[in-house]
């Protein structure tokens, strides 16, 4: 049986850590502040702030929410992030996505200032990545990184392979994993070939949203690792994207759901915030 990697644990060490360095700010007489925008009423978002919200209390970093109505014209939106970009007591600043469908999501993220994008959407931060350089890195391919590092296999010279190629997630984690030198595949919806690049990996990483997308329908190499980025429901449940009890039996190591990827999104929001007001600092 794999082994299974603990995203609630490892979390949960970064997010000691991620307190201990706030109260070294503190005694400098530093508060470390995130600023999370919510647009709208939609409940899924909601809960997603009220959770980031909460885990910035309890880590020692200072969280203020700003609540706008669904009816928050984009020139509005826009005025407040340029509050937020000009207040020198904020250190990072979340847009929650998505936006109501009259708000351009591109025009606002370009928005953000660079320093302050504890997200890493902004192009600035995204061309960052892709040339090696970054500081403010995606949230979920951040911990991904970290899980997989989490195990000690040497990432050097593996075959990688990532489902899924979103901007957020897929694109981002495959640009970590090149600089990490592995050498990457990135496959999608049109890939035509997808068991023989599964059979043939060492590690993967499935962001498709598919419930139980990998299974019983493919063969895995032995010492191979799986993360599981997937947040799916199915009968009520939340599952992602891999058979965890099929697949467990077949590679080295896994992350499941939940329990996996779900608990280091948030933590890599906190670090960034720290690594953002460090930039600042500078
Ligand atoms: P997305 O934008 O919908 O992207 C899904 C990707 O999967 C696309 O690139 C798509 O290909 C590819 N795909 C779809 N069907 C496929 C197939 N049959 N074979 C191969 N590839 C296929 O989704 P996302 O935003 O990246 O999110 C992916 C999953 O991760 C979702 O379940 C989401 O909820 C979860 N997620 C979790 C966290 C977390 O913190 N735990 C954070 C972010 C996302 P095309 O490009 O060709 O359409």
């Amino acid at each position: 049986m794999a082994h299974i990697i603990d995203g609630k644990k490892i979390a949960l060490c970064t997010r000691n850590q991620i307190k201990k360095e706030a109260e070294e700010f503190k005694k400098l007489g530093i508060n470390p502040t995130l600023s999370v925008v919510l647009v709208g009423d939609n409940r899924a978002s909601k809960s997603y702030v009220n959770a980031k919200h909460k885990a910035c209390l309890e880590n020692g970093i200072n969280s203020i929410k700003i609540e706008l109505p669904e009816n928050t014209t984009e020139e509005e939106l826009l005025l407040e992030i340029n509050k937020l970009n000009n207040d020198d007591s904020i250190n990072g600043i979340l847009i929650q996505l998505p936006l109501p469908k009259h708000i351009n999501s591109d025009t606002v993220l370009e928005k953000i200032s660079p320093i302050k994008d504890v997200d890493g959407f902004h192009p600035v931060n995204i061309g960052k990545l892709s040339v090696g350089k970054a500081d403010l890195i995606p949230c979920t391919p951040l911990g991904i990184l970290e899980l997989i590092k989490s195990t000690n296999i040497n990432i050097e010279g593996k075959n990688a392979l990532v489902i899924g190629r979103s901007n957020i997630v897929g694109k981002p984690i495959a640009n970590l994993l090149i600089h990490e030198n592995a050498t990457v595949t990135i496959a999608h919806s049109k890939t035509i070939n997808l068991k023989n690049l599964i059979a043939n990996s060492d590690i993967i990483v499935s962001c498709v949203g598919i419930a139980h997308f990998l299974g019983d329908n493919y063969s895995y190499k032995e010492d191979s690792l799986i993360i599981d980025v997937g947040n799916n429901y199915k009968n009520d449940k939340l599952v992602g994207d891999v058979d965890f009890d099929f697949v467990k039996e077949k590679v080295k190591y896994i992350s499941p759901v939940p329990g996996g990827v779900g608990p280091m999104t948030i933590t890599m929001l906190m670090r960034n915030t720290l690594t953002a007001l460090r930039k600042q600092i500078k």
